[in-house]
């Protein structure tokens, strides 16, 4: 079990980025591997503070987070032979800088610029493949670094985002429950109660998840944070993604324009609720406070396609037991599920 040694979730945290690097003991040499617009927000200020600590500082830029740039990355990596790679951006980022630091064997350190998801803690890389997404098992961050104030300028879409991702735990250890139940399959208490705990730290303080608020992004930011650990413990997403996390991986195949991946999970979440006969209503209200979208379409996305990913989605990763597996959908259920629970009109 890999856990972080340093967890920073503050107003203006970058300026100890050179604090904490040191007090882990890599204090000569350090990569950075931040995104073009994330570079002007908060990799320039971290890699210009250690330069001028007299650290060796180098940085790459990508904008993508297909194997191709993590190969590339690992390219730099084994080139400049650093103590420690810092992930600085948001999902694609931190997801380059995970996968080919683990992968060059060099501690990992995540410093976010938006919370819009869970990756940000969890040992997880989600890369982009030729028609889909796909989740590799990279590493832990040894740190994470987590600045609410450059986190609240970002649009607040983002943390509504992440706040879905969240919420969508209620469903995912219901359904790792059943694979449990039905199949036998591992299943830990502590692991299940962390990514449970979470989505009710959303619940419980949804009112002040507001546009431009430090005090609710810090909030989240504990929630998703949390989440990611409890994936480190479990050894597996089990705890943290499930049917809700299969709606949204199908409809980032069939939908021409996906939405964003907390906002999809939050969606799925309120109808994988009802299926596991849940509060789906009070999830849906809660998503409704934080701004979150709760229909197809505030999506963007047209209802055929909703009912298309909730027949597909069990396909889409057919070994993870849920909820959708037991019920097997056609498209007439899907859409009177769709319907009953208010996505689509
Ligand atoms: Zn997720």
């Amino acid at each position: 079990m890999q856990l972080p040694r340093e967890v920073i979730v503050g107003d203006k945290t970058l300026d100890l980025v050179w604090d904490i690097c040191r007090r882990l003991g890599f204090s000569e040499s350090v990569f950075v591997i931040t995104g073009p617009s994330t570079f002007r927000i908060a990799g320039k200020r971290a890699v210009d503070s250690l330069a001028d600590a007299g650290v060796n500082t180098d940085h790459l830029i990508v904008s993508s987070s297909t194997m191709w740039d993590v190969r590339a990355a690992e390219g730099r990596i084994h080139e400049v032979k650093p103590q420690v790679v810092l992930g600085i951006g948001g999902g694609t980022k931190i997801d380059v800088a995970k996968l080919s630091s683990a992968r060059q064997g060099v501690p990992f350190i995540s410093v976010p610029t938006t919370a819009s998801h869970d990756g940000i803690a969890s040992p997880v890389a989600s890369i982009k493949g030729l028609h889909k997404p796909y989740s590799i098992m990279a590493q832990s961050p040894m740190a994470i670094i987590a600045d609410t104030h450059v986190i609240a300028q970002a649009a607040h879409r983002l943390v509504a985002s992440g706040c879905g991702d969240v919420l969508s735990k209620f469903t995912a250890v219901n359904d790792w429950r059943l694979a449990h139940d039905l199949k036998n399959e591992y299943y830990g208490d502590y692991a299940a109660s962390l990514a449970l705990m979470s989505a009710m730290l959303v619940v419980r303080n949804a009112e002040i998840i507001r546009p431009g608020a430090e005090e609710g992004v810090r909030i989240v930011l504990e929630a998703l944070i949390s989440c990611g650990v409890a994936t480190s413990i479990a050894g597996s997403s089990r705890p943290c993604s499930g049917s809700a996390h299969l709606f949204s991986h199908a409809l980032d195949v069939i939908a021409p324009n996906p939405a964003l991946h907390g906002e999809q999970c939050g969606v799925g979440a309120v109808m994988m609720s009802y299926l596991h006969e849940l509060n789906w209503r009070q999830l849906r209200t809660t998503l409704r406070k934080v701004g979150a979208p709760t229909t197809a379409e505030e999506l963007g996305i047209e209802p055929k396609f909703i009912v298309q990913a909730l027949v597909e989605a069990q396909s889409i990763r057919p070994e993870r037991y849920t909820i959708l597996e037991e019920r097997r959908l056609d498209s007439k259920s899907a859409e009177r599920l769709a319907r009953a629970t208010g996505i689509i009109k």
